[in-house]
């Protein structure tokens, strides 16, 4: 087992099987590229081990040369794919083939295809060194295939994890155990804070509250603190940036928790699509998203009552308890549809002893 940052990996492709992968597709592409000097284009970065050791086995004439495309932007109004290397020149005429490292959704994939769609080569063929393809969706045939490998994520000869294994030999797989990622959502006062304590400690997972992370930092006179208090005192969501990276670095401190529970997060379209990038670049994604449904006088009641034991300024006053609800229905509400268009949304029903809401959303958990 290798660590790099947080996660572990353990070793899925000796460097022998990865050399006679690329021999074999080195043979496979001369036999029908023999009669004339192709253009390589490797794609990086992952892919320039690749590069390198394909054109030591490619037995004929040839040339090489390197695209980069953006990995954020894709697709810009203008319908022109933004690129940090762009296509050779003089490649009029020319057999392109693609060197991609890896092709798993098609993505990039479909953003080459776009790229060359529009010069006047003789003919463009995509050759992969590694290819998931039961996640592949693009409409384009894959070319030439080094090896099939199972939709697991993978670094070393090449690919990386937050940048660290692309110098490694070999090819490791993420050593991913089962996890179970839930979000609890609900307004404020539905019980949050009080299910997750109980759900902790049945599925030994770690509990988020970004509402308590702020009240900490506050507590300590912290500068996060300090900027979040101004918004939390009036009932305001803090800004999105802040929270982010806050919840970010809270899932971090936590690399061997089993899953997590975020209570409070995310409250907004940005923050969820933060969540869901986030967790996907760590292998890792919203296995459900549970709402507390209760109605708002029951929760005023309750965050009156809270107030007046916990001592929170934000639940001593109808107006801004108010102006939270407020914040909610306009910012946090739309989430439902978010979630329920990716089949991850549950509702349960946050009225009745905390013994039965629990069993409600146990039962939701079980069948997940
Ligand atoms: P809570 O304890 O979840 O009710 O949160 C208390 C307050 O912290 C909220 O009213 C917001 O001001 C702030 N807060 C907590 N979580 C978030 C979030 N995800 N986005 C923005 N503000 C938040």
């Amino acid at each position: 087992m290798i660590r790099l940052h947080d996660k572990l990996f353990k070793p899925f492709l000796t460097e022998k099987q990865i050399l006679e992968a690329i021999q074999r597709m080195a043979q496979e592409i001369a036999v029908d590229y023999k009669d004339e000097s192709p253009i390589f284009v490797g794609v990086l970065n992952g892919a320039f081990m690749f590069v390198s050791d394909f054109l030591k086995a490619y037995p004929h004439p040839c040339e090489v040369s390197f695209v980069k495309l953006s990995s954020y932007h894709g697709l810009t109004s203008t319908g022109i794919v933004e690129t940090l290397l762009d296509v050779p020149d003089n490649i009029e005429g020319r057999s392109i083939i693609i060197l991609e490292d890896i092709i798993d959704t098609g993505r990039t994939l479909q953003k080459l295809v776009h790229i060359f769609r529009n010069t006047k080569v003789k003919e463009f063929k995509i050759a992969s060194l590694f290819y998931k393809s039961e996640v592949y969706n693009g409409e384009y045939a894959i070319d030439y295939v080094g090896l099939e490998i199972p939709d697991k994520f993978i670094v070393g000869y090449g690919l990386d994890y937050k940048e660290l294994g692309r110098n490694l030999r070999e090819v490791y797989q993420l050593n991913q155990k089962h996890m179970i990622n839930l979000v609890l959502f609900g307004k404020p006062g539905a019980g949050k804070g009080t299910q997750a304590q109980f759900l902790k400690e049945k599925y030994n997972l770690k509990h988020i509250s970004t509402g308590d992370v702020f009240r900490y930092n506050i507590k300590n006179g912290t500068e996060l603190g300090t900027l979040a208090k101004s918004y939390i005192d009036k009932g305001d969501l803090v800004p999105d940036e802040v929270t982010i990276k806050m919840l970010e670095d809270e899932v971090d401190k936590n690399p061997d928790a089993d899953g997590f529970i975020f209570d409070g997060f995310p409250r907004t379209t940005t923050q969820a699509e933060a969540l869901d990038n986030f967790l996907e670049s760590k292998d890792m994604k919203v296995d459900a998203t549970i709402a507390l449904e209760a109605n708002d006088e029951i929760l005023i009641e309750r965050l009156l009552e809270r107030g007046k034991v916990s001592g929170r300024s934000d639940d001593q006053d109808v107006t801004k308890i108010r102006n939270r609800f407020d914040e909610y229905n306009s910012k946090t509400a739309p989430l439902k549809e978010y979630y329920e268009d990716r089949k991850k949304f549950h509702s349960v029903n946050g009225i009745g002893t905390i013994e039965e809401i629990t069993e409600r959303l146990t039962k939701v958990i079980d069948s997940l």
